[in-house]
């Protein structure tokens, strides 16, 4: 039976094409709905709408019986433009998460991102989910004590690290954790990435922790005062930045030294640092004090 026919017999009139799964239809009497494509009426938790329009970009733009006008999520739920600086920051979440898969610094359920949100909460990436595939309204926001505030999963499983960050560095507002196949396997060789062996600025190993415990902020913790990234050992990384464009940036650089330097070792050849003089000329040129660290 087609769809067509199932929503005549609903007494449902399709008003738009299908667009992101959902058509928008009118439900006698004047009551706006959005119909999935496999039939089912979007639950709209008891709001009426004088219109809706179609979805674009995980929105669609809409006005209550009330006269407010806003916009509904793919779950029904109803948002005023005030949340639109939100929405943006979980669309970028999202670009950025299927842009580190892409460049294969994660894979499977591996990793987190996360961001400040302006009212001092944290938008975070959910526990157990592909970060590639995650839509914008899956994410999970939380407070500075990691308390779970809005969304239905749970907040991933290295949030503590992420607070941690934020606790110490109100200068920071994005952070991401990835594991990194390159400085995985640079930490695994022993490599110490605070030489100075070709551009890239000192980049701190913490000690061991056992991946998704608080022992990793625990860590961290030395080096988070200095530094915006660093690599947890057998594990993966950790970067920052003041968006999370920075933050990926941060990451790229991080893992793409960590591949220099191990085709470097794989010659079999001697590595030797840079000359002293020369490093220091580096480190002067980034501004940063004698072990690579933030000038504070
Ligand atoms: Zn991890």
């Amino acid at each position: 039976m087609s769809l067509a026919l199932d929503l005549t017999h609903q007494g449902v009139r399709l008003l738009s094409a299908p667009k992101e799964s959902w058509s928008v239809a009118l439900s006698a009497p004047d009551d706006m709905v959005l119909i999935h494509a496999d039939g089912a009426i979007m639950d709209l938790h008891g709001a009426r709408y004088r219109w809706i329009l179609p979805f674009e970009k995980s929105r669609a733009a809409c006005c209550r019986q009330d006269g407010r006008i806003g916009w509904l999520d793919h779950q029904g739920w109803f948002h005023t433009e005030s949340e639109t600086e939100e929405w943006r920051l979980r669309q970028e979440l999202c670009r950025i998460a299927k842009l580190i898969y892409e460049r294969h610094y994660n894979a499977s359920i591996d990793g987190n991102i996360s961001v400040r949100l302006p009212d001092g909460t944290v938008l975070i990436t959910p526990s157990g989910a592909h970060n590639a595939f995650i839509e914008p309204d899956q994410l999970v926001v939380t407070d500075m004590q990691g308390q779970t505030l809005r969304g239905s999963g749970h907040a991933s499983s290295e949030m503590v690290l992420h607070l941690e960050i934020y606790a110490q560095r109100p200068d920071i507002q994005a952070v991401i954790h990835a594991h990194a196949p390159n400085a995985i396997a640079a930490s695994i060789a022993g490599m110490d990435l605070m030489e100075t062996v070709a551009t890239m600025a000192p980049i701190p190993t913490a000690a061991y922790a056992r991946p998704s415990s608080p022992e990793s902020a625990e860590r961290m913790r030395p080096f988070l005062q200095g530094y915006d990234w660093g690599v947890l050992p057998r594990h993966g990384v950790v970067t920052m930045g003041t968006t999370p464009w920075f933050a990926f940036l941060r990451l790229e650089g991080l893992e793409h030294y960590a591949e220099i330097l191990l085709k470097a070792h794989a010659t079999g050849r001697p590595i030797t640092a840079i000359e002293p003089r020369q490093r220091q000329a580096l480190l002067d040129f980034w501004n940063l004090g004698p072990q690579g660290e933030h000038k504070r």
